[in-house]
């Protein structure tokens, strides 16, 4: 089953969602990304070059590693885990964003921008940008510009500009808008690295296609590993790519359960998580290039979200997902902020391994589940990053005062050296 073989119906649409909603000017450079686009995919060297590079910069293929010691604690099913933390950068963001490299490099362009909001994604585009060679700016809102200090640090000593936006909240939805703004004036020779599967066509197609590279690498392992393909999969879902990525592997094994995990944050009710589909809190709307499923008043205003995990905290999601979702082939569910955590420490304690808060997603509602489930079943959890990153947020969760006091201090110092 090929998702994007447009046949059936409109091209950049998955049963009525998706498309192409922007301003009339950016058409031209939409156009061009898209010929660009096509020619790639349909030339096999691409994808090699690809590969090569995710091998030589990234440490691809990323393991599988069948965490023995929580199945056993838990006594049911087999868990596996798709260890996307081991790339550069600590998290499968590097995926796409070394591919839209590739992509620049093509279309001749020599600068590139994009939005970040808890910075993992402004920090892979700088990485890429300092590795081929680009000028880069980063749009950040100041918000989260003073919150995230470090990967600001690294970002600007990568040689990205990091432009702290002062308009609206001061957070992502802002800086999509800035970066929008930036883009409709520099088109020429600028490339919009959009960080997440979502966006106006060919974004969420593109953006799939290289996070594609985790579900083809772990069918394989688990066939190798376990001997079996997994009976249900998991992954955290934010806007959606590391969840569409693995999902891709496995879509025609229709004995395969796709599971995507939401932010359930406080719990059910507008305001307390960002869960599009499971709390069913969200509905259809236009909005930054697409049309989905987002979190707005009846207005369509957008509301306030929350989340423990910055990198979920978003009011819409990738259309593929919503279009499979309403087909029942995926179902979706959301995991509240107590949930992530008590994930984050029987996992830490009995495997020595860190998800972020995002990945802690998967891993609960996967913990949940396999339980419940036979000793001959096997699932598998997208880990999608590295919960390094997240050091501040977890001692907080974890109520660790003292180290809280200590992080803290450390940060403040580091922050004003910044
Ligand atoms: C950004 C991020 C996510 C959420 O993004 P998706 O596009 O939904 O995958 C999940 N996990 C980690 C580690 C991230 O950095």
């Amino acid at each position: 089953m090929d998702l994007f073989d447009f046949k059936d119906g409109r091209e950049g649409y998955y049963g009525e969602y998706g498309g192409t909603f922007l301003p009339e000017i950016l058409h031209s450079t939409i156009e061009e990304l898209k010929a660009e686009f096509r020619k790639a995919k349909e030339d096999p060297a691409f994808w090699q070059e690809f590969m090569q590079l995710m091998q030589s910069y990234s440490g691809r293929p990323t393991p599988v590693t069948h965490l023995e010691n929580l199945s056993k604690k838990l006594g049911g099913a087999q868990i596996y885990v798709k260890r996307e933390d081991l790339n550069h950068t600590g998290s499968h963001k590097i995926n796409n964003v070394m591919g839209q490299g590739l992509l620049v490099k093509r279309m001749g362009k020599t600068r590139v921008i994009a939005e970040t909001g808890a910075g993992q994604h402004g920090y892979a585009t700088a990485t890429m940008a300092a590795r081929f060679g680009f000028e880069s700016r980063i749009y950040m809102g100041a918000i989260d510009v003073a919150r995230q200090r470090p990967n600001v640090f690294w970002m600007e000593n990568m040689g990205s500009e990091v432009i702290a936006v002062t308009d609206g909240q001061q957070t992502l939805k802002d800086a999509i808008n800035e970066c929008l703004r930036d883009w409709v004036t520099n088109m020429d020779d600028t490339h919009y690295v959009l960080g997440t599967a979502c966006g106006p066509h060919p974004f969420p197609e593109m953006v799939s296609w290289f996070q594609s590279i985790i579900g083809r690498e772990a069918r394989e392992q688990m066939l190798s590993s376990a001997g079996k393909l997994p009976d249900r999969i998991y992954a955290c879902v934010g806007g959606g790519s590391n969840a569409i990525g693995l999902f891709q592997g496995f879509m025609d094994d229709k004995d395969v359960q796709l599971v995507g995990c939401e932010a359930g944050g406080f719990g059910p009710g507008k305001g307390n998580h960002a869960s599009r589909l499971a709390y069913k809190d969200a509905s259809v709307g236009v909005a930054q290039g697409m049309k989905t499923y987002f979190l707005q008043n009846d207005d369509g205003n957008m509301l306030e979200t929350h989340s423990v995990a910055a990198g979920l905290d978003y009011i819409g999601v990738n259309p593929v997902l919503v279009h499979l979702w309403e087909e029942d082939r995926v179902r979706f569910e959301a995991v509240t902020d107590t949930q992530v955590t008590e994930a984050l420490k029987v996992t830490m304690r009995s495997e020595g391994l860190i998800p972020a808060l995002e990945t802690a997603h998967a891993f609960a509602q996967a913990i949940l589940e396999a339980e419940q489930m036979s000793k001959d079943d096997v699932v598998l959890i997208n880990m999608s990053g590295r919960g390094d990153k997240d050091i501040f947020t977890i001692a907080d969760a974890l109520g660790d005062d003292h180290w809280k006091k200590f992080i803290k201090q450390k940060a403040d110092a580091y922050s004003s050296e910044g």
